[in-house]
């Protein structure tokens, strides 16, 4: 059952020029929804994650591990649960990472974007998705090849909007006029931005306002730094602690923690978490769609939405977050 109330608290707002409106926070199942997961857990998060209207989820071919599992999860929880409400859902999925061997399982060619999302629906038990996205830039296949592939994936039912993941200012501009000529608008880009990355602040946000398109950016915890998980060292449970994980524990340094304390400190100030502080940091950019965010269960989950409460950002508390960040 899901709740009669789940549009009560969540913000909606239109993705760059489109028609289409996201939530202010959506679901990523980069980690945590793998065949190594439990399923249970899996469920419960995606179900509570739709609850607090959440209705963007977002995967990718690779997600796990094992690659594809995650998809297959979410196929899963479709079928068992959200399926009656695909209406209600946006669903994104990508290919560009290394997914099977030979010549023809990464990068951007049409050969491989168009193999990848017909067995990245199969994986779902979906007909089409509604987002699909070309993960990175490839630097051999022509441009118009991996944006000709994406419009003809969109022409033939199979995603709804196109997007792109990663690609630099300059990658972006090529890439949306060649789109836009084809006549299949770029939705949407979804680059990396957190306190501890702040690329997109150099050209890229710029280039999606002027462009009209729409920004969900990644990783907006930096993984799950920019939390309290890792104030009293590295939990075995934790993204760092575990084998599979993609944060590393020599990443976690004395002086990031450093900085992790402060803000740390900003943030109980402003009686919030420092996950929750740090998703309104991000979401304090008005070129800003969506944060994109991860959980490993469902209390993270409720934390990091209840984010959309923050009180807003004073002068001196952004000054106070850049001191800490440049120190
Ligand atoms: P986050 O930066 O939000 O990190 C999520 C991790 O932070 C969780 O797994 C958890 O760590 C910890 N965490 C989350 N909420 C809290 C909380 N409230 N309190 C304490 N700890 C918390 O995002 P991800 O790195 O997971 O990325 C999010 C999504 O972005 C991915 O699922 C994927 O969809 C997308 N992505 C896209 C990429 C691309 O190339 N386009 C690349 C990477 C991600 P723990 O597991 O240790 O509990």
């Amino acid at each position: 059952m899901v709740s009669e109330s789940r549009y009560g608290s969540m913000e909606y707002v239109r993705c760059g020029r489109s028609g289409l409106k996201l939530p202010r926070i959506s679901l990523g199942l980069w980690h945590n929804f793998g065949g190594v997961d439990s399923y249970e857990n899996c469920r419960t998060m995606a179900l509570e994650a739709f609850d607090l209207g959440v209705t963007h989820f977002d995967l990718a071919n690779n997600y796990g591990p094992p690659p594809g599992s995650a998809e297959s999860t979410f196929g899963r929880i479709l079928k068992q649960d959200l399926g009656s409400y695909r209406d209600e859902l946006v669903i994104s999925t990508k290919a560009g990472y290394l997914m099977w061997p030979g010549p023809y399982g990464e990068w951007g060619s049409r050969k491989y974007l168009i193999a990848s999302l017909d067995q990245s629906l199969k994986r779902m038990g979906l007909e089409y998705v509604d987002i699909f996205y070309s993960h990175r830039p490839d630097p051999e296949t022509p441009l118009e090849e991996t944006m000709g592939a994406l419009d003809q994936i969109v022409r033939n039912g199979k995603a709804i909007y196109a997007g792109i993941s990663s690609y630099k200012p300059d990658e972006t501009r090529r890439a949306a006029h060649i789109l836009r000529t084809l006549g299949t608008p770029c939705l949407i880009h979804q680059p990396i931005y957190n306190m501890f990355n702040r690329w997109v602040e150099e050209g890229l946000l710029q280039t999606l306002q002027e462009e009209g398109i729409g920004c969900i950016v990644f990783s907006p915890l930096a993984q799950g730094l920019l939390t309290d998980r890792y104030l009293q060292g590295i939990p075995p449970d934790s993204r760092a602690g575990k084998p599979h994980g993609f944060l590393r524990p020599s990443a976690i340094t004395e002086e990031k923690l450093a900085k992790v304390r402060r803000l740390n400190g900003i943030a109980l100030r402003r009686a919030q978490s420092l996950a929750q502080m740090a998703i309104a940091w991000v979401l304090r950019q008005p070129t800003v769609t969506s944060a994109l965010i991860g959980a490993s269960n469902v209390h993270q989950l409720q934390d990091s939405v209840n984010a959309l409460k923050s009180p807003s950002f004073s002068k001196r508390e952004l000054e106070e977050i850049e001191g800490v960040l440049r120190g």
